[in-house]
């Protein structure tokens, strides 16, 4: 298979673990006979840097031509002081917007050789996957100031259509068929009418697919059971501001932001595949950066953009075993440097 990817290595630990995570896709593209082509394009503070705005249109039109986006991270305290448009984030915003990305998916899965790092004191260990809507909710409803009978007051909105929630509730039934076949929908339907809309359209979604297990659960019952027991969940599906909440709080429970990938996806089968940590700027350049989360967002982009499972599978279980075998950078624990990690892993494949 031909991949036409787009590399946006970014800032700070950018263009360390994206170099790893290169290094593997190579290894896999030559074991199971792929041809990869890449294209790296300027995003974030470098672009800033070199040409004047975060997410140059010349970016975006090649991640347009591209198969799929591979993402190391933007930002740093360089470009922390400019105004809100100029600011790095402002990439990540742009890009997803241009791609039509509206599904975030965030895998949280606490490795057994990682098990002392989870800060939970639980038997077992868990994986599970958070899909979160991205396009919608309160974070792009109408919002505002005025003048109410106390004096100033501001409002935000919270908007989802039918079409919205049935969109993001198929990428969650359909990953969960990937998976162990349960789904359970996030919500505030006790107070919320958009919460019930959200309900009632998963109901009905949750009937055209009988094999998957389905169940509801309200927000703040959510956030209790993801401590008291994460081994519960496969994979949740919520709104843009809950799943945002709740993608975090599932993270910490593996102790390793070092080791997170995530994708979001739209229609067709271009996603964008990135860590879900930034930059890391304070350990930048120094070649001690985990690269396991880029190298695991590039498994996550062959197996959901190109239909790749067992290369997928092959880079999944390669991770497993460098970690099992003691194999680990400083931020979980071992001492081994990026491109030490990086071989290891290597090894395994
Ligand atoms: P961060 O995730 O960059 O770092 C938090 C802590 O985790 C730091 O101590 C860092 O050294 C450590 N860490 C993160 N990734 C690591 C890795 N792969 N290996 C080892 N240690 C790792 O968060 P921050 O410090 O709040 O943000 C730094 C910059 O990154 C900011 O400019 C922020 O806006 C940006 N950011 C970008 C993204 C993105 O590009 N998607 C996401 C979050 C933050």
């Amino acid at each position: 298979m031909k991949l036409n990817l787009a590399l946006v290595k970014g800032d700070g630990i950018g263009p360390e673990i994206v170099d790893s995570t290169l290094r593997v896709l190579d290894k896999v593209a030559e074991k199971y006979g792929h041809q990869i082509t890449c294209t790296e394009l300027l995003a974030g503070g470098c672009a800033i840097d070199e040409l004047g705005e975060p997410l140059p249109q010349a970016t975006v039109d090649r991640c347009l031509e591209s198969d799929s986006v591979l993402l190391g991270a933007v930002g740093g305290p360089k470009w922390d002081t400019l105004p809100g448009h100029l600011r790095p984030e402002r990439a990540l915003l742009g890009l997803r917007k241009a791609l039509g990305l509206y599904a975030n998916i965030r895998p949280a899965k606490l490795y057994p050789a990682l098990r002392g790092r989870c800060p939970l004191r639980i038997e077992d260990t868990f994986d599970l996957v958070i899909v979160r809507e991205l396009t919608g909710g309160i974070y792009f409803g109408e919002r505002g100031r005025r003048e109410g009978p106390n004096g100033q007051e501001a409002y935000d909105t919270e908007c989802y259509s039918v079409m919205e929630i049935e969109r993001i509730g198929r990428v969650a039934f359909e990953t969960a068929r990937k998976r162990r076949k349960k789904v359970t929908s996030i919500d505030k339907a006790n107070v919320l009418e958009s919460s019930r809309l959200w309900r009632e359209t998963m109901h009905r979604l949750a009937a055209e697919y009988p094999d998957v297990e389905y169940s509801d659960m309200l927000v703040d019952n959510a956030a209790m059971q993801l401590v008291r027991n994460p081994a519960q969940f496969d994979v949740i599906v919520t709104s843009n501001m809950f799943g945002d909440i709740l993608s975090d709080e599932a993270s910490q429970l593996t102790g390793s932001i070092g080791m997170l990938p995530s994708a979001s996806l739209g229609e067709g089968s271009r996603g964008m595949y990135e860590p879900i940590h930034g930059s890391a700027p304070d350990i930048a350049g120094r070649g001690i950066a985990n690269p396991t989360a880029t190298i695991l967002s590039a498994a996550m982009m062959l197996r959901y953009s190109f239909g790749l499972a067992a290369e997928a599978d092959a880079i999944e279980d390669a991770v497993n075993k460098a970690l099992e075998a003691g194999y680990m950078t400083c931020d979980i624990g071992g001492q081994l440097t990026t491109d030490e990690m990086t071989d290891k892993i290597l090894g395994f494949i």
